[in-house]
């Protein structure tokens, strides 16, 4: 399998494509005519720079309304197909894609459109030249690839094949184990493609939502896994029309598709374990099993700061690290750590970002076979000078700059809080009752979104749940959780469109730090917040209004209701359960707390409420003029 992509899925100019492509890992590239006419330099020069990054060009597309056609649209058509394969030539790419026609004189009949081709392939041969059809979902008489299978079965010519695009044939919704069926000689490209089931015109869909595979809603593995069985082994490549990664960097677009085009293979390798397939045999996605640290990076007034805080939530400092400046803060399962480094990692993460979450510690079952995993996802390993008593955690860069540590039991890692902590005498301070991290929000521009859950899915064995619209006062933010099927390890990422929502204030303040809440799991929130007010925590403040409205949304008792409203407790509930919670203060550039008793049926994220919480922060904000948020 050659792992490609098509120019028009990368956004930049056509060299800045090849440069993102090349790095990204691919193997190949399609050259989209566009791309092709809008630069400034013969086709020659493009050829020659795109086997200068490493990289062949396997296709060259596409070719439009060339079948079926009366005179003298007829002629005149072989007469441009054969104005390409000159261009072609000097290209350097064997392969051309002919897309089912939408001319309004097309006037269809299988063998005509199949003798079209037969005569076509006459003239591409002694070139050198395959040509491959594709059904468009769209086309005026092809629509389907079985149709487009039949023509090319009837040009019966050697240098006339199918090109099969997973976009047209699941988006249509025919079956893709029809492809079973076709030789895979036959097949000359295969192309990939995802989209988000939205209810909308195929080619408007095809031309702005199309996104990598495993970001959308169509079984691309299931249409992998047919081409895979009919002994297909040429390029694999990704061709994706998007209107969020128009806007995106080129390198980021690019290490997407790959990440996305390598996790596919992988599953279909598993999937179809009695067919061989040249693709590199991944350790499969790790299962997490929890989150062993969320480490802070911060200094002096903020460090102070957050360590009040964390004292004022029930976390007590139980541990320092023996050769950095790093306090472990510890309550139930949940390790806070604060690091006040200047040279490692968590230096620079403060000197960008102020005081923000640098570096997430994941327990998993294999550590390394997680690092390995991400690795030939794309992702960048990171290693910083160690001492002899600290132990080889493998860690990777996550999305926004932050670190992801792997830890397991079985290689001994997590016996890192005996081996390079020493334990501080204990205070006589109060437990707050908090006993794991439920969740971690992740805020990001709406655009990234898809790379986010992407990785996680990619990764880890976690699942996306459909994306909410969460109301601020000043525009929309679209929220999404991922999490593992158990709960063990919950993400929630939180785009924002405009930075005047609090999450794109964020953002901006905090130049880009990602994690902007950690909700915190408790058994009894009623019991908790009575236990905090004595440790001194101050809650949001909701509005009466809030309470007003939830007497009448819900069922509640009474009583309950007023100690909701004496607390500053949201609720929500959903067939599974019932799920309560109450939020921090903000603090340094507008991180919070949350707390949360969750039934455990309970499925969500208390997302009705995050519009009062959103007003509420901003109304405290303006009230006391702290950090904005
Ligand atoms: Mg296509
Ligand atoms: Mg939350």
């Amino acid at each position: 399998m050659i792992p490609s992509i098509a120019t028009v899925s990368v956004p930049g100019t056509l060299l800045d494509k090849i440069g993102a492509i090349a790095k990204a890992g691919f193997k190949g590239i399609e050259i989209f005519e566009q791309d092709l006419i809008a630069y400034d330099g013969s086709p020659r020069d493009v050829g020659a720079m795109v086997r200068d990054h490493g990289l062949e060009i396997v296709l060259f597309q596409p070719f439009r309304d060339f079948e079926g056609l009366p005179e003298p649209h007829r002629h005149r058509a072989f007469a441009r197909a054969e104005r390409k394969f000159d261009l072609m030539g000097e290209l350097g790419v064997a392969d051309v894609l002919i897309c089912s026609s939408v001319h309004p004189q097309a006037m269809g009949g299988i063998d005509r459109m199949a003798a079209d081709f037969a005569e076509l392939g006459a003239l591409a041969a002694p070139r050198g030249i395959r040509v491959g059809f594709e059904a468009l979902a769209w086309g005026r008489h092809v629509f389907d690839h079985r149709d487009a299978w039949e023509v090319v079965r009837r040009a019966d010519h050697p240098n006339i094949g199918l090109i099969l695009d997973s976009f047209h044939t699941l988006a249509r919704k025919i079956d893709p184990d029809t492809i079973r069926r076709i030789p895979g000689e036959k097949i000359f490209f295969v192309q990939l493609a995802d989209a988000p089931s939205i209810e909308m015109d195929l080619l408007y869909l095809s031309r702005h939502f199309r996104n990598m595979p495993g970001e959308g809603d169509l079984d691309v593995t299931g249409f992998m896994r047919a081409v895979a069985a009919t002994g297909y082994r040429g390029p694999v490549s990704l061709e994706i029309f998007n209107d969020q990664f128009r806007g995106g960097s080129p390198r980021s677009v690019a290490q997407d598709g790959y990440r996305s085009l390598v996790a596919l293979m992988d599953d279909v390798r598993r999937a179809e374990p009695d067919i061989a397939l040249s693709v590199p045999a991944l350790p499969p996605r790790a299962q997490v099993r929890g989150v062993e640290f969320l480490e802070f990076a911060a200094r002096g007034a903020d460090a102070d700061a957050l360590e009040s805080l964390f004292a004022s939530v029930g976390f007590q400092a139980v541990a320092r690290h023996r050769s950095r400046d790093l306090t472990v803060w510890k309550q139930g399962e949940i390790r806070l750590l604060v690091n006040r480094s200047r040279g490692d990692f968590a230096g620079s993460a403060y000197a960008t970002h102020g005081a923000s979450v640098c570096d997430i510690g994941l327990r998993v079952d294999d550590a390394n076979a997680c690092a390995a995993r991400a690795l030939h996802l794309g992702s960048t390993g990171f290693e910083q000078p160690r001492s002899a008593d600290e132990l080889p955690i493998p860690a990777i860069r996550g999305l926004g700059g932050s670190l992801i540590h792997f830890l397991d039991q079985p290689s001994g890692l997590t016996s890192v809080w005996d081996v390079e902590f020493g334990a501080l005498a204990a205070q006589p301070s109060g437990d707050g009752g908090l006993t794991r991290i439920d969740h971690v929000a992740q805020t990001m521009g709406y655009d990234a979104m898809l790379s986010w859950s992407l990785f996680h899915e990619a990764l880890f064995a976690m699942q996306r749940m459909p994306m909410v619209d969460v109301i601020d006062p000043d525009g929309l933010v679209r929220s999404q959780a991922i999490a593992t099927p158990d709960g063990a390890f919950r993400v929630t990422l939180n785009g924002a469109e405009t930075h005047r929502t609090l999450a794109g204030n964020f953002l901006a303040d905090s130049f880009g730090a990602s994690v902007q809440h950690v909700a915190f799991a408790c058994d009894d929130i009623l019991d908790t917040v009575e236990r905090l007010t004595a440790l001194g925590f101050q809650p949001l403040p909701m509005s009466a209004n809030y309470y007003d409205d939830l007497a009448t949304r819900f069922d509640l008792d009474p009583a309950l209701l007023a100690r909701l409203r004496a607390a500053n407790v949201l609720y929500d509930e959903d067939a599974g359960g019932r799920f309560f919670q109450v939020y921090s203060r903000p603090f340094a550039s507008g991180m919070f707390f949350e707390i949360v008793q969750r039934d455990p049926g309970y499925k969500g994220y208390g997302a009705p409420n995050a519009p009062y919480r959103i007003a509420a922060l901003k109304r405290l904000t303006r009230q006391s003029g702290i950090p904005r948020a």
